[in-house]
């Protein structure tokens, strides 16, 4: 018999294979266990407290301590712990949540389709396309748009939506027909001179370039990020997001928006698709949807594409796909109680009310040597970190600075997430003018003393 290992520290090590981890470092450098939430912080097994400034991953509005998810999902796994949506079945909290989420989207965007994570969500949204274009006899229009830095998940489909190397390298992916197109981000993107209305136009001339070439009938959609989240919290360019919408119109393309970290208030609106100013076909939301308190993830589609499938399916007798866990009871229980606590407490209105505050005490950070650009929206932020702000030289070896600096965050009881060369922050949505305070000192003093090791 193998012995034991005599903690949770050496079992960890000994059997957990952890995602996104170098998995040998791990062996040496073990794992951060997190014992307790409480509001917008949480404990380690040393007991040490940190402000949890990205919601765990971009997801915990509600904060770590929400009693009344608990009770929702304790309520609803004794009335009903599970069942289906397969084949006509149904139960409430799946037709509850749907109702709620088609009457909190955009106009013309009444029908929803559960699954368990974004992942599948974006899986699910390229399967739907391809499902839809067969069925309105047009079986050449698959390809996809999507962007670099842009992220969508990781399964086969959504990991090939992805524009980011890690995400491909090794894995054999993209494996289904995408064309990444520019990342939109003036600070690193536009070229030397450009102003950022030609950065938008060069942009949306790429789309056309793009179109064109490959053909429209062959484009099935166009899938982005209003804000990118964790490609490193990228803001497009004034005027891309109309210029898309318009140029996806034109050419009969969908125009998908993954909302999985800007939806429920994260940019201080509902949808980040109202604040940049567009309307999507298909709307992808997750992460804030529960706090992540329960995986779910929601697709919501206009009447123009649930029409398309809903006939393809009457041809074919069945839609031919969906998850055993899609729309779960206690993960729906959870949302509709995650979304009348968001609702009730007007967190998407402190979003906005913070906005300004929380922005400009990153923006105070701007001038710091170790910094190269700060930018956000709502409460959403990076701090792209660069050797050299006006030549946007990054420190070497590459992305190395950012996890330098997200550790000195850990030291001073911050949790940060290094993306690349950048810094993100995104805390709960009940965050307080004091705590925003609290995140700016800390990061301050961890970015001062990595300054002091690396002067
Ligand atoms: N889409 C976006 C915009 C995301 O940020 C994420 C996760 O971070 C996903 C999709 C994938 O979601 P999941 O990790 O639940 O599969």
């Amino acid at each position: 018999m193998t012995e034991r290992p005599n903690s949770l520290h050496a079992s960890d090590i000994a059997h957990s294979m952890h995602p996104y981890t170098n998995m040998r470092a791990h062996e040496e450098k073990g794992p951060m266990i997190i014992t307790k939430g409480d509001g917008v912080r949480v404990h380690d097994d040393q007991g040490k407290e940190y402000i949890e400034a990205l919601a765990g991953l971009w997801s915990v509005a509600v904060g770590f301590s929400e009693t009344r998810l608990a009770d929702a999902a304790y309520e609803q796994l004794k009335r009903l712990p599970y069942y289906h949506s397969f084949a006509h079945k149904a139960h409430e909290p799946s037709i509850r949540l749907a109702e709620k989420l088609a009457e909190m989207a955009p106009e013309g965007m009444n029908r929803v389709f559960f699954t368990n994570s974004g992942s599948e969500a974006n899986d699910t949204v390229v399967k739907m396309a391809w499902f839809l274009n067969n069925g309105l006899g047009r079986p050449e229009k698959k390809k996809f748009l999507a962007r670099n830095k842009g992220y969508h998940g990781i399964t086969i489909a959504s990991g090939s939506l992805t524009g980011l190397p890690g995400n491909h390298k090794d894995f054999d992916l993209p494996a289904i027909p995408v064309t990444h197109l520019t990342c939109p981000h003036y600070w690193r993107w536009g070229e030397n001179g450009e102003s950022e209305a030609q950065f938008t136009a060069r942009l949306l001339k790429e789309l056309e370039d793009t179109i064109e070439r490959e053909g429209p009938e062959t484009i099935a959609a166009f899938i982005g990020e209003p804000v990118m989240g964790a490609g490193g919290v990228m803001l497009p360019p004034e005027g891309y997001w109309p210029g898309v919408e318009a140029i996806c119109r034109k050419h009969d393309i969908l125009l998908v928006s993954d909302e999985v970290i800007n939806g429920f208030g994260r940019l201080g609106t509902t949808w980040g698709c109202q604040k940049m100013g567009f309307t999507p076909d298909i709307l992808v939301t997750s992460k804030q949807l529960t706090s992540s308190y329960m995986p779910l993830a929601a697709i919501i589609v206009n009447d123009r594409v649930y029409d398309a499938i809903a006939d393809n399916t009457a041809k074919l007798g069945t839609f031919g796909h969906g998850f055993t866990g899609s729309g779960h009871p206690v993960a729906c229980a959870v949302g509709l109680e995650n979304l009348a606590i968001i609702e009730e407490r007007d967190l998407m209105g402190n979003a906005a009310r913070l906005e300004e505050v929380f922005q400009s005490g990153l923006r105070s950070f701007a001038d710091h040597p170790l910094v190269g650009e700060v930018r956000g929206t709502g409460l959403i932020a990076g701090l792209e970190l660069a050797k050299n702000r006006e030549t946007k030289e990054s420190f070497a070896p590459a992305g190395s600075m950012a996890p330098r600096v997200v550790a000195a965050c850990a030291d001073e009881g911050l949790i940060v997430r290094a993306v690349y060369e950048t810094v993100a922050l995104c805390p709960p949505l009940i965050v307080t003018e004091a705590d925003v305070a609290e995140i700016h000192a800390r990061l301050g003093r961890a970015l001062d003393r990595v300054l002091a090791e690396v002067k």
